[in-house]
């Protein structure tokens, strides 16, 4: 499960810049779903905390909501009801799983085995929904679906994420080729930025610069 606002949409393109780190081989370097999402609410987070280390203080903010999603989740949502939802036959909770293809790993909330013979993602958000599915969201939802394939060798069409300030409103995202692609290159990227010392634009979404950490070497 991963916590966001709904500015976390957007994503800039990396670029070659400042920094210059000796590169690690690939094979050593496996980066998580937590970091994409970073990524995609300005690249250049990866950039100062794992190039520079500096730590982000919004991390802090980050374990809070967390901490506050489960305890919501725990108690209000009643996960049997929303499974059977779905019509899904068999389901496995808080799955660690690591993409040794792609170099990244995360912890999905659950593994759904659903009456086609496909599995889906499905995550919980403290979170209303808002007609949209956001893009952080979806790419979350595409990389959990990456590796539930290379882990189980099942197909994975769609992915549902639950709206638990939204009266537990299951949203289904059904997953095409492209949003594949673009989930890994956004992992391709991430690691580039780490190996290489790459400098990536920042977030074009100048209002989540207000009260950035990063603000004064970053601007
Ligand atoms: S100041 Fe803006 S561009 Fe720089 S790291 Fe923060 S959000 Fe990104």
């Amino acid at each position: 499960m991963e916590t966001e606002t709904e500015t976390e949409a957007a994503r800039g393109q990396a670029q070659e810049g400042a920094g210059e780190s000796a590169p690690v081989p690939a094979q050593e370097i496996f980066i998580t779903v937590s970091d994409a999402l970073e990524y995609l609410f300005c690249p250049r987070f990866i950039f100062f905390e794992r190039c520079l280390m500096i730590p982000e203080h919004q991390e802090k903010r980050y374990k809070v909501l967390k901490g506050r999603e489960l305890h919501e989740v725990r108690e209000k949502v009643n996960r049997d009801y929303v499974r059977k939802k779905l019509n899904c036959t068999k389901k496995e909770i808080s799955v660690y799983l690591t993409s040794h293809k792609y170099h990244f790993k995360g912890e999905v909330d659950e593994v759904l085995f659903l009456e086609d013979g496909t599995a889906a993602p499905l995550d919980y958000k403290y979170a209303e929904f808002k007609n949209t599915i956001y893009k952080t969201h979806k790419f979350q939802a595409a990389l959990y679906g990456i590796l539930i394939m290379e882990h189980f060798g099942v197909d994975v069409k769609r992915g549902f994420v639950c709206y638990t300030r939204s009266n537990n409103y299951v949203a289904e995202i059904d997953f095409r080729q492209k949003d594949y692609e673009k989930a890994k290159e956004i992992v391709r990227e991430i690691l580039m930025i780490i190996q290489r010392g790459y400098f990536p634009d920042g977030t074009k979404q100048k209002a989540r610069c207000v009260d950035c950490t990063y603000r004064n070497i970053c601007l």
